[in-house]
C-alpha cells in the first residue's frame, strides 16, 4: 500500500475519472496520445524557459520521451526530460480540474448528452492525464522540477477518491529532471505493454510530436557461429583426408538484444515540402495539434521568404468554437507561434491576426524573431507587422478557395459559422475591404432561399442600373413584404435583404462595391432613374393639398408628407430622412439602450 501523504481529489475529478472509464471504453488507446502530448508540452515548457535560463537544464540538454514496456508484468513507463512538477504542482495539476483538456472534455460530454449525442464523439476528445486510468488501475508519477531540489511521487488508483504524494527515496529511481509515469495495466489491458503495440500507437497518434520518442524494442542481428561437426559427416569427408577437412563448420544465428528505437518523425510537418504532404496528413496534424475531431474546412501551407522569413500552416475549423461573445473578445489559443522550431506560445493570436480572423487556427514558425519574444516585442516589431499582413492575405486566399469550391454547400457552411466575423471585418479593417467584400453573402429579392455574393448581384444588374439596392429588416419574410420593394420588383431590380443586425453597418462601411454604391431603398431620396418632371408637376398640383392636409393631421409625428413615384400598389409608405437612421437602425439602437 502507498505510504505517502493522502489527499482527496477535487470533487469533479472523481466524477471525471468515473465518466472516463465508463464512456470511453471503445477508444481506450487515446491514453497514450494524451500522455505523450503532456510529455511533449513539458519539454516545450522547459525548452522555452531554458532560453533565458540555461542552468535549468542541469547538464542534460536533450529533450526526449522514452516509452518502455514490460509485457510479462503489464507495465508501461513513459519518461520525459521536460519541466517536471513541484509538490504543489502535483496537487494543482493532478488533483484538480483547471486545465483546458479536461474541462473541455466535461463540457463536451455535457453538450453531447444534452443533444442526445452518442459517446463515440467524446472518445475523440482530449481527456488529459486521467485517461491513464482507461487502461491502468494504478498510476505512479515520479517527477522532478528544476525549481525544486526534491523529487516527488504521486500515486493514484482507478475508482479511488484520493491519491498520495511522497518523496522519492529509492536511489535507482532518481532522475535529473522531468517526469516518469508508470502505468500498472488492468488485467484486460495488458496488451498495451507489448512493444509492437506501443510502437504502432506512437506512429498512429503521435507522429507530429516534435521531440524524439523512443520505444524500447527487441532487435536482432545475424552472426556466424562455429558449430561442432556432425560425426557421420566427418567420417565420410575424412576418407578424402584433404585440407578442407580441417575447416570449421559455421552456422548463421540471430542474436537478440533490446535497445531504444526512434519511433516518430521529428521534422515538423511545416518544414516539409508542401508538394510532398497530403491533405490527409495536414488534417491529421490539425486534429492532433488542436485536439479537434472534425476535419478542417480548408488548409493552407506556405513559406514566405525575402524581407521576413517564416513558415505557416493555417486552417479553417469546420465549426466555430467560440460563441457570439467570444467574437468581440476572443481568448482563443488558435495560433501556435514557434521561433526556429521552438514552441514559444499559443497566446499571441491577437498579435498575429486581427480579432475578426480569430477563428483561424494554425502554426507559425519564424526565423527572424528572438527566442525570448514577448507580447511587447511582438507589438512593436516591424517583422510582426509584415508577418501579420501576409498571414491575413493567406487566410483570405484560403477562404476564397472555399468560396470557389464546386460544392456550394462548403461555403454555405463556412458562412453559417463565420459570416459574422467577416462582417465585423468590414467595420474594423478598411484596408482589406477589397478582400472581404467578395466573400460576403446575402439573401435577396430574387434569391430568398440561398445566399448570393456581391459578384452574383453585380452580374445580375440591369444594363442601366447604377447602384446596389438593399433593404435592412429583421427577416427575409418581412423584407420581402415591405412596400419599399414594390417599384423595384416591378422593374425587376434585385434588392439585397440585410437580415442580420450587423449587416447594415457592415454595408455602410463598405460604401461601394466595384464602383457601385450601396443604396438603402427605404431612404427618402431613392432615385430609380425615371424622373418625369411633367408628370410630377401634374401630380403635385392634383395632390398637393391632400399632402398638406395629412401633414396637418399628423403634426410632429412626421417630418414631411410628399408625393412619390416609388410605390405601385400600396397607397403610402413611411420612409426615413436622407440623413437620419434607417428604420432598422433605429430598431437596433432601441434594443441596445433598453
Ligand atoms: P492539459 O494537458 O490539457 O493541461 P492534462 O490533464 O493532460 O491537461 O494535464 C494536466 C496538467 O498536469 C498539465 O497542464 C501539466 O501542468 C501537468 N502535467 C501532466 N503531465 C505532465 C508531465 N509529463 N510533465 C509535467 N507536467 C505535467
Ligand atoms: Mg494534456
Amino acid at each position: 500500500p502507498p505510504t505517502g501523504e493522502k489527499y482527496e481529489y477535487q470533487a469533479e475529478v472523481s466524477r471525471l475519472m468515473d465518466l472516463i472509464v465508463n464512456s470511453l471504453y471503445s477508444n481506450k488507446e487515446v491514453f497514450l496520445r494524451e500522455l505523450i502530448s503532456n510529455a511533449s508540452d513539458a519539454c516545450d515548457k522547459l525548452r522555452f524557459l531554458s532560453v533565458t535560463e540555461p542552468a535549468l537544464l542541469k547538464d542534460n540538454v536533450d529533450f526526449d520521451i522514452r516509452i518502455q514496456t514490460d509485457k510479462d508484468n503489464g507495465i508501461v513507463t513513459i519518461t520525459d526530460t521536460g519541466i517536471g512538477m513541484t509538490r504543489q504542482e502535483l496537487i494543482d495539476c493532478l488533483g484538480t480540474i483547471a486545465q483546458s483538456g479536461t474541462a473541455k472534455f466535461l463540457k463536451a460530454l455535457k453538450d453531447s448528452k444534452d443533444a442526445g449525442g452518442d459517446n463515440n464523439l467524446i472518445g475523440q476528445f482530449g481527456v488529459g492525464f486521467y485517461s491513464a486510468f482507461l487502461v491502468a488501475d494504478r498510476v505512479v508519477v515520479s517527477t522532478k522540477s528544476p525549481k525544486s531540489d526534491k523529487q516527488y511521487v504521486w500515486e493514484g488508483e482507478a475508482n479511488a477518491s484520493s491519491y498520495t504524494i511522497r518523496e522519492e527515496t529509492e536511489a535507482d529511481k532518481v532522475i535529473p529532471r522531468g517526469t516518469r509515469l508508470t502505468l500498472y495495466l488492468k488485467r484486460d489491458d495488458k496488451g498495451f505493454a507489448h512493444p509492437e503495440k506501443i510502437q504502432k500507437l506512437v506512429k498512429n497518434y503521435s507522429q507530429f510530436v516534435s521531440f524524439p520518442i523512443y520505444t524500447w524494442q527487441e532487435k536482432g542481428y545475424t552472426k556466424e557461429v562455429e558449430v561442432d561437426e556432425d560425426p557421420a559427416e566427418a567420417k565420410k569427408d575424412g576418407e578424402e583426408g584433404s585440407a578442407e577437412q580441417k575447416k570449421k563448420k559455421t552456422k548463421t544465428v540471430v542474436e537478440r538484444y533490446w535497445d531504444w528505437e526512434l519511433t516518430n518523425e521529428t521534422q515538423p510537418i511545416w518544414l516539409r515540402n508542401p508538394k510532398e504532404v497530403s491533405t490527409e496528413l495536414y488534417n491529421e496534424f490539425y486534429k492532433n495539434t488542436f485536439n479537434e475531431y472534425l476535419e478542417p474546412l480548408a488548409s493552407s501551407h506556405f513559406t514566405t521568404e525575402g524581407e521576413v522569413e517564416f513558415r505557416s500552416i493555417l486552417y479553417v475549423p469546420a465549426v466555430s468554437s467560440s460563441g457570439k461573445d467570444d467574437m468581440v473578445n476572443p481568448k482563443t489559443k488558435n495560433i501556435r507561434l514557434y521561433v526556429k522550431r521552438v514552441f514559444i506560445s499559443d497566446d499571441f493570436d491577437g498579435e498575429l491576426f486581427p480579432r475578426y480572423l480569430s477563428f483561424i487556427k494554425g502554426v507559425v514558425d519564424s526565423n527572424d524573431l528572438p527566442l525570448n519574444v514577448s507580447r511587447e516585442i511582438l507589438q512593436e516589431s516591424r517583422i510582426v507587422r509584415i508577418m501579420r499582413k501576409r498571414l491575413v492575405r493567406k487566410a483570405f486566399d484560403m477562404i476564397l478557395g472555399i468560396s470557389m469550391s464546386e460544392n456550394r454547400e462548403d461555403y454555405e457552411k463556412f458562412w453559417d459559422n463565420y459570416g459574422k466575423y467577416l462582417k465585423l471585418g468590414c467595420i474594423e479593417d478598411r484596408e482589406n475591404h477589397k478582400r472581404i467584400a467578395p466573400l460576403l453573402r446575402f439573401f435577396s429579392s430574387q434569391s430568398e432561399d440561398y445566399i448570393i455574393g456581391l459578384d452574383e448581384y453585380v452580374e445580375n444588374m440591369k444594363p442601366d442600373q447604377k447602384d446596389i439596392y438593399y433593404i435592412a429588416s429583421d427577416s427575409v419574410t418581412s423584407a420581402k413584404n415591405t412596400p419599399f420593394l414594390e417599384r423595384l420588383m416591378e422593374k425587376d431590380l434585385e434588392v439585397l435583404f440585410l437580415v442580420d443586425p450587423i449587416d447594415e453597418v457592415a454595408i455602410q462601411n463598405l460604401k461601394s462595391y466595384k464602383e457601385k454604391n450601396f443604396v438603402d431603398i427605404s431612404k427618402e431620396d431613392l432615385d430609380l432613374g425615371e424622373k418625369d418632371e411633367e408628370k410630377e408637376k401634374a401630380m403635385k398640383q392634383e395632390f398637393g393639398q391632400t399632402c398638406d392636409w395629412i401633414k396637418k393631421r399628423l403634426g410632429d409625428k412626421v417630418a414631411s408628407v410628399q408625393i412619390s413615384n416609388r410605390l405601385s400598389t400600396s397607397p403610402c409608405v413611411l420612409v426615413s430622412g436622407k440623413f437620419g437612421w434607417s428604420a432598422n437602425m433605429e430598431r437596433l439602437m432601441k434594443s441596445q439602450t433598453m
